[in-house]
């Protein structure tokens, strides 16, 4: 059975396979992903093998099929063991090269990828700090072999927010340099908002805006409409990430919507970080009810064991989104991504190839 198109009514059911593959075949952008968060299992096993290092003090049983964690410290134990991982520039080139197939798989066009490079250049155990140009290096071998497979890069590098602000000066220090990557479109602000505002980061992104980068930083995930508010304030956000937490602020959801500023929102994140009860509960439908831009993301894709695919199909079966609110999501996040003038055109008229078939997304 081919699915309709213009189909906007909620599936309270399992989505069809015709549906999945619909999803799958919709030309797609992705704004919100961590290169450091989507490396898969084949990915740290490929990884631990090339640097030979030990990885049974984090899994003691072998590497598990997929990822799976018992509440955030363990989460970020093993996050934090895949960062260690990362220590040449050819890593970075794979796990970019091994993330733009998963993303090509999908129809993924265009993705904006944050990634920390504070991380990289901090020396850390045995791990020493990456050199400024062998992490552009490194980047730019990634971003190459994913126009080979059809997606465009652009990058978000974002400051980790939960360390000491000189540390954090490394970043913009680094981003004023002439050894950014190719690419390069925008500031992010990361980590755990709890106990670390926005505000003090706002001359960073003064200093980001004035070299032409666009601020897209996190906020109203961990905390609330208050940090969201900072954002827009304080750093000038063009997008936030996450922002679900907005809903507590209807003054600030009036200008949110006024204003245009779109949502990045990441359901499978929101629900295993649980900043939310159930999926079911999700604020989705609320945020769209409300008039608010969203896009849907996957945040950190291989941690959280999701794909783009995963995430528009659980909004179809979970949260009421229709295919015909897929497609005019997708074009709005084409609308507020930074891709070039060309990207921004193919990926629109591959979407109006889709929406001008009557013979279904198959045709
Ligand atoms: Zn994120």
């Amino acid at each position: 059975m081919t699915p309709e198109v213009g189909n906007t009514e909620p599936m309270s059911t399992a989505a069809t396979s015709a549906t999945i593959e619909w999803i799958r075949a919709l030309p797609k952008v992705e704004l919100h992903v961590h290169l450091e968060g989507s490396m898969s299992v084949q990915t740290v096993a490929s990884l631990i093998d090339r640097h030979q290092l030990d990885s049974s003090s984090i899994w003691p049983d072998g590497l598990p099929d997929r990822f799976s964690f018992d509440g955030f410290p363990d989460f970020a134990k093993q996050f934090f063991f895949g960062l260690s991982l990362l220590r040449t520039g050819d890593d970075l080139a794979t796990i970019t090269a091994d993330l733009a197939a998963t993303l090509a798989s999908q129809n993924v066009r265009y993705a904006e990828i944050t990634t920390t490079a504070f991380t990289h250049f901090l020396a850390k155990g045995d791990r020493q700090g990456m050199a400024a140009e062998e992490y552009r290096d490194g980047l730019n071998e990634g971003r190459r072999r994913a126009a080979e497979l059809g997606v465009d890069i652009g990058w978000v590098i974002d400051i980790p927010r939960d360390i000491e602000m000189p540390e954090s000066a490394v970043t913009i220090d680094y981003l004023e340099s002439n050894a950014t990557p190719d690419g390069l479109v925008a500031i992010g602000l990361g980590g755990y908002e709890v106990g670390f505002p926005a505000a003090p980061y706002a001359e960073h992104f003064a200093r980001a805006r004035a070299i032409g980068l666009h601020s897209v930083p996190h906020a109203g995930e961990t905390e609330g409409a208050e940090s969201v508010r900072s954002a827009i304030d304080d750093l000038d956000a063009e997008r936030i990430g996450h922002g679900v937490r907005c809903l507590e602020d209807p003054e600030l959801v009036a200008e949110l919507v006024d204003r245009a500023i779109m949502l990045e929102v990441c359901p499978t994140s929101n629900d295993l970080l649980q900043v939310i009860d159930t999926i079911d509960d999700h604020p989705l439908p609320r945020l769209r009810k409300a008039g608010l831009r969203v896009c849907l993301n996957t945040d950190d894709p291989g941690w959280f064991a999701t794909d783009l695919v995963n995430e528009l199909t659980v909004a179809t079966e979970r949260l009421g989104v229709g295919l015909g609110d897929h497609l005019s999501m997708q074009r709005d996040a084409v609308a507020a991504s930074f891709a070039s003038p060309a990207t921004k055109r193919q990926t629109l008229l591959a979407l109006d190839a889709i929406s001008d078939s009557d013979q279904g997304p198959h045709a």
